[in-house]
Order: structure tokens, then C-alpha cells, then sequence
């Protein structure tokens, strides 16, 4: 979901951009994306964690080179042509026990 408002914020993803476009998502958290890194998402798959705001950005190949579940890796191939920030709810940072390499991503998106 694509919105415009006139209000400049920092860009969530690189920090030093200012921007007036944001990312809704149906479960209702917003960040603010700047052009570049709009473009970014088309390349990589974008984390966003929802408890410290944390961002993971990681190369589209590489992560679905590593899904070692056929389903799973499906799925992501079939989702590398969109554009999308995905939210999760804990990252390494929030809890160092976690193991974070692309699969523990839950199912909250913002699309552009
Ligand atoms: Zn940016
Ligand atoms: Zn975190």
C-alpha cells in the first residue's frame, strides 16, 4: 500500500533520507521508505523487526540459495518479483538464542 502525505520523516531503512512515502500494513504499523530503498526491495528481501526496529536487508539470491525446505524456498522465489518489508516480531538483537537467516519470518507484510 502505497501512500503520500506531506509530512517528511527519516526513512526507517537507511536512516539519513527524508521522505514523505510510507508503507501501511494491514496489522497497522507504518514506516516511512525512501526512494532508494523502495528500489532496494526489488533485490532484496527487507526485515523489519516490530520490537526494536531493527532492519535486516539480505540479497533475494542468496537468501532463497539457502532455504533448505523445497516448499519454503518456493514460495520465496515466488514472492522475489514484489516489493516488500516484512515485519517480524523478534530479531537476533531482541534475542540472541534466535537463530535468524530468512525462515523465521512471519506473515505481516507492507506491499507496495
Ligand atoms: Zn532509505
Ligand atoms: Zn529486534
Amino acid at each position: 500500500m502505497l501512500d503520500l502525505n506531506n509530512r517528511l520523516e527519516p526513512c526507517c531503512i537507511c536512516q539519513h533520507e527524508y521522505t514523505t512515502i510510507h508503507l501501511e500494513s494491514a496489522s497497522g504499523w507504518k514506516i516511512h521508505v525512501c526512494e532508494n530503498c523502495i528500489e532496494a526491495t526489488k533485490h532484496n528481501f527487507i526485515w523489519m523487526c516490530l520490537n526494536c526496529g531493527e532492519i535486516y536487508i539480505r540479497p533475494k539470491s542468496l537468501v532463497i540459495k539457502n532455504i533448505s525446505d523445497y516448499e519454503l524456498r518456493k514460495a520465496y522465489a515466488r514472492s522475489a518479483d514484489m516489493q516488500i518489508i516484512q515485519g517480524i516480531d523478534m530479531c537476533i538483537k531482541c534475542n540472541p538464542n534466535m537463530l535468524f537467516n530468512g525462515m523465521n519470518v512471519i506473515e505481516k507484510e507492507a506491499q507496495c
